[in-house]
This record gives structure tokens, C-alpha cells and sequence, in this order.
């Protein structure tokens, strides 16, 4: 059964639609090469917080309108992109984003939002859970708010609490190892307050702001065991097969980033670009982007790809692992390797 509004229009996909979304990214997955399997789409640049290490919002930006997001999911659902992430900045600071929820859900793709908690209401969560939406993910870095993170338990445990109560999408908890080496514990505690509310919890692994490998300390590896241990995860052994380990370890990865094809990153002016660090590439409208567009990105080699910390760029870059690479000399040069994109890795 689905789920009724006042207006008695029934929105909320059930069960059976959840598991139609999951076939239809696992084909996609597995069966097709040039589909995205994950936008992430900003909702907004603004943010309600600063933190200290942050790159990715300012203090001012007005929300993408809904006509925009809605021509914006139309066009991914188009592209056959499999799920999609709205984010930011801090995706609540969009009145609208229920309503972009419930578009996507409706033109068949698996809807998930990464926020930073603080606006969370109870009346939010039930506009979400009426809209479709199947995941959230809450970031939070310490224990009581610093210099460098905002984003602490201290200040979001109620709406933890809220969302174990009222939320009918998965929750996960994500904190970053790395971030201060006094810290390091904060995330222990942070990993068993999701427990206790039932949440999920994974951790993610900071290289240093040079982009230089710099090995996680004994501390920090000790604070990693004992978070996978509280909170044993698919998406932690995943994260840690796939880069995790080597980076944890002061080495680099192997392996062929496809963002702009498997993964396509969406600013607020509607512009793809590879990820949230790697603005710039290929820069192209994503009204205008096609299957052309996402060929030529899929073969294109990323200089910054040893070294990438981004989960969902090499977990959605993974299907393709065991795939002859065609490495097509004209696409890459029509990419743009050369003028002005970071160097191939290989
Ligand atoms: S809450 Fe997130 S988007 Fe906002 S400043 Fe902190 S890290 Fe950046
Ligand atoms: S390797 Fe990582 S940082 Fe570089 S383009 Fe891919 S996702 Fe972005």
C-alpha cells in the first residue's frame, strides 16, 4: 500500500516500487555502460554553518527555483541516471525539496539528501517520508562544535532522535577520520550514539589539504577498527576494499574514476561538472548534456584519481572495474586532457 495525503493522492511508493528502483540501478549497473548511476544535485550553495575546511558553500545563495530542479531531474531521468543525491550547501534551506523528492521518485530513481541535520523538523520528516524519499545522511565530525567543524553530536542528537522516531527512510551517520588527530575519538562516540538510535554509520578518511597521502596515525587506525566493529556495514567493508585501505596506509589507488558519466555532479546553475572538487570539468549545461557527452567523460582519465577520498564517485565507478577499457584517443583529447585538466594518471 502506498501513502495517502489529505487530498487523498496517493505518493509514498511502496515496497514494490523500491525494489523496482533497485533492479533498475542494478541493470543499469550491470548491464549498460554509458547510463549515470548517481547525481548529485545541489539544491543550494547556501549554508547555515561554516566549516572550517569546507569548500563547497557560501552564505548567500537564493535556492535553485523548482522549476529548474524539476527541468533538472527530467532531463537525468532522460539520461536514465539510476539515483540521485540532492545536496549542497544544506539541501533544507530549499522549501522545495520535497517537492524535488517526489519528482524523481515519480520518473523511477532511487532519492536520497545529505544535510547537516540542524534545520531538521518533525515537520520536514514527514514531508520527506510523504515525498519518497528513501535515504538521508547526516555528517557530523566531533563532539562539541570547533574552529574546523561545526557539524557535532552535540548539537543534532535530537534530531537523531527525531529521525529514529519519525523517519521512514535509511539513515546513516557518516564522520570523517582526519579532520583534527585530537578528535580522533570523537568518532567512536559518535558511531555508538547512531547505534543507539538505531541509525546506520559509516566513516570516511581525509587526506591532508595538499591532497597529500598522509597515513592515518596508530590512534586514528585503532578509532577506524572500533567503528567498523560497533557498526559493521556493507559501506564500510566496500569503502575499505575499494580505496579506503590504501589511502589509510599512505598509498594511492589504481583505478578509473568515470565521474561524468556514472556520476555526474550538478551546481546551482545547472552545470555538470566531474565532482564537488573537481569543478571546472567538463563544465558543460546539463539541459544540453547527452550520451556523447557521457561516453567522452567515461574514457577520460582523472589525474586526481589516486588520491580521491569521494565514496560514491568509486563506489558507482566499481561496476565497470571488470570491463575492457576502450581507451579512445579522440575522446580524450575532445575531454580536454591536456588544457588545463588535471594530468592522466596513467
Ligand atoms: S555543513 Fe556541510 S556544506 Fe555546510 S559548511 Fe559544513 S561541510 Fe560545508
Ligand atoms: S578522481 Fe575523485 S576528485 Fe578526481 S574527478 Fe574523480 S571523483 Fe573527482
Amino acid at each position: 500500500m502506498g501513502f495517502s495525503t489529505m487530498a487523498g493522492e496517493d505518493v509514498r511508493p511502496d515496497r514494490l516500487e523500491n525494489l523496482a528502483a533497485g533492479l533498475r540501478f542494478a541493470a543499469r549497473a550491470i548491464g549498460q555502460r554509458y547510463t549515470p548511476l548517481l547525481a548529485q544535485v545541489v539544491v543550494t550553495r547556501r549554508c547555515n554553518l561554516a566549516c572550517g575546511y569546507c569548500n563547497e558553500y557560501d552564505d548567500f545563495s537564493p535556492p535553485v527555483p523548482l522549476k529548474d530542479l524539476l527541468a533538472r531531474v527530467d532531463h537525468l531521468a532522460d539520461l536514465k541516471t539510476a539515483s540521485i543525491t540532492f545536496t549542497g550547501g544544506e539541501p533544507l534551506l530549499n522549501p522545495d525539496l520535497d517537492k524535488a523528492v517526489r519528482h524523481a521518485r515519480k520518473r523511477g530513481m532511487i532519492v536520497t539528501t545529505i544535510t547537516n541535520g540542524f534545520r531538521l523538523t518533525k515537520e520536514w520528516i514527514d514531508r520527506l517520508n510523504v515525498a519518497g524519499l528513501q535515504g538521508m545522511q547526516i555528517s557530523i565530525d566531533n563532539l562539541e562544535p570547533d574552529d574546523i567543524s561545526m557539524k557535532s553530536l552535540k548539537s543534532v542528537e535530537g534530531k537523531l532522535e527525531l529521525l529514529s522516531k519519525h523517519a521512514l527512510f535509511k539513515v546513516n551517520v557518516n564522520s570523517v577520520l582526519g579532520v583534527t588527530g585530537e578528535r580522533t575519538q570523537d568518532v567512536i562516540t559518535v558511531a555508538e550514539t547512531a547505534a543507539k538510535y538505531g541509525l546506520q554509520h559509516s566513516v570516511g578518511v581525509l587526506h591532508d589539504g595538499s591532497g597529500l597521502l598522509k597515513p592515518l596515525s596508530p590512534a586514528q587506525m585503532q578509532a577506524y577498527e572500533r567503528v567498523t566493529q560497533i557498526s559493521p556495514s556493507m559501506v564500510h567493508s566496500l569503502n575499505y576494499w575499494l580505496f579506503q585501505k590504501n589511502l589509510m596506509n599512505g598509498q594511492g589507488n589504481d583505478w578509473k574514476c568515470r565521474a561524468g558519466a556514472r556520476y555526474l555532479y550538478v551546481t546551482e546553475d545547472g552545470r555538470v561538472h566531474w565532482c564537488s572538487q573537481q569543478r571546472g570539468y567538463p563544465n558543460k549545461a546539463l539541459l544540453d548534456y547527452t550520451v556523447e557527452d557521457i561516453k567522452r567523460e567515461y574514457h577520460t582519465e582523472k589525474g586526481c584519481a589516486p588520491t580521491c577520498t569521494l565514496s560514491c564517485v568509486h563506489q558507482m565507478s566499481m561496476f565497470d572495474r571488470r570491463r575492457q577499457a576502450i581507451a579512445d584517443p579522440t575522446q580524450a583529447a575532445k575531454a580536454g586532457v591536456g588544457e588545463g585538466a588535471p594530468a592522466p594518471v596513467s
